[in-house]
């Protein structure tokens, strides 16, 4: 438990630090059992299909910027080491886009590079580093456009899928268009791609309709946790829409009830590209915690 604190502490110190407009969790590796290096772009599993991106990386590589307006842009998607997903049923060639931002037309390419059909754009909550944002929108406001969820809908024609509490907000701020093909999303929804089966978890905290996703289809199963859990750490609960009494409930409450073996893809590489819950038991933040500490520690 001492270490735990030492941990939490860091944590702490390190966030406060950080700009406010700036999601950022830690930028080091504060899980006791250590962090895993960023990998390359990985694909995992013969049924499940996870391919995992990162921005400034995988898409909003500098190199690849054909302006310096989009070179200022990709250097932001950089720092902001943001995960995406492309995530299917591994017999089919057809992906749905956890978190599509910063570089549309790139992932639209790599998807394609893959021989992945793009189906459908999940967002796990509304945060401008995950669905993008017109300049000086969103909570905290962006500082300038960051295309996202509105390419997705508007371009590709593809149906979204977000929190019910976050949807009104996550349009206006997108500027997304066709909002007929935006659909909301509650604790227990589903969604149905091939043999593999989306179930939506409410897990808010970092915000008011952050989503865990269970990825399964009867033989495996991975959970994306966005923001709400990093391997060693979780989101910031000090942003205008967070609140830590509700990031411990998702944690103690909603994560730490899923199995051992499940592996944890999180929303950004601060702390390594994946966890199992197992080990965010034993050393991260799916420890058993009390509210009171919790409270203690997040101050
Ligand atoms: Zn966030």
């Amino acid at each position: 438990m001492r270490c735990l604190t030492f941990h939490l502490c860091l944590l702490l110190t390190v966030a406060k630090a950080t700009d406010h407009d700036d999601f950022r969790a830690p930028d080091k590796c504060i899980s006791p059992g250590g962090c895993a290096p960023v990998a390359q772009a990985v694909e995992s599993g013969l049924k499940i299909r996870l391919v995992q991106l990162l921005s400034g990386r995988d898409h909003s590589n500098i190199t690849t910027a054909r302006s310096s307006s989009q070179r200022s842009l990709f250097q932001q998607a950089k720092g902001m080491a943001n995960f995406q997903y492309l995530v299917g049923d591994g017999a089919t060639n057809e992906v749905v886009v956890f978190d599509g931002c910063w570089d549309p037309i790139g992932i639209q390419r790599f998807a394609e590079e893959k021989g992945l059909k793009l189906v459908g754009y999940v967002a796990t909550h509304f945060h401008y580093d995950h669905i993008g944002s017109l300049a000086g929108a969103g909570s905290p406001p962006a500082a300038k456009t960051i295309p996202g969820m509105a390419y997705f809908v508007d371009e590709l024609n593809l149906p979204a899928y977000i929190h019910e509490v976050e949807v009104d907000r996550a349009i206006a701020w997108t500027g997304t268009k066709n909002t007929s093909r935006v659909h909301t999303l509650k604790d227990g929804s589903a969604l149905q791609l091939g043999a593999l089966r989306l179930k939506f978890l409410h897990t808010p905290g970092h915000s008011p309709g952050g989503m865990s996703v269970i990825l399964h289809n009867g033989a495996d199963q991975m959970i994306i946790t966005g923001d709400t859990l990093f391997p060693g750490s979780c989101g910031r609960v000090d942003l205008p829409d967070s609140d830590k009494k509700d990031m411990h409930r998702s944690l103690q409450t909603v994560l730490a009830r899923q199995a051992n073996h499940i592996v944890v893809w999180p929303g950004h590489a601060y702390s390594g590209e994946s966890s199992t819950i197992a080990r965010e038991k034993e050393s991260g933040f799916l420890q058993n915690i009390s509210i009171e500490r919790w409270m203690q520690m997040m101050r």
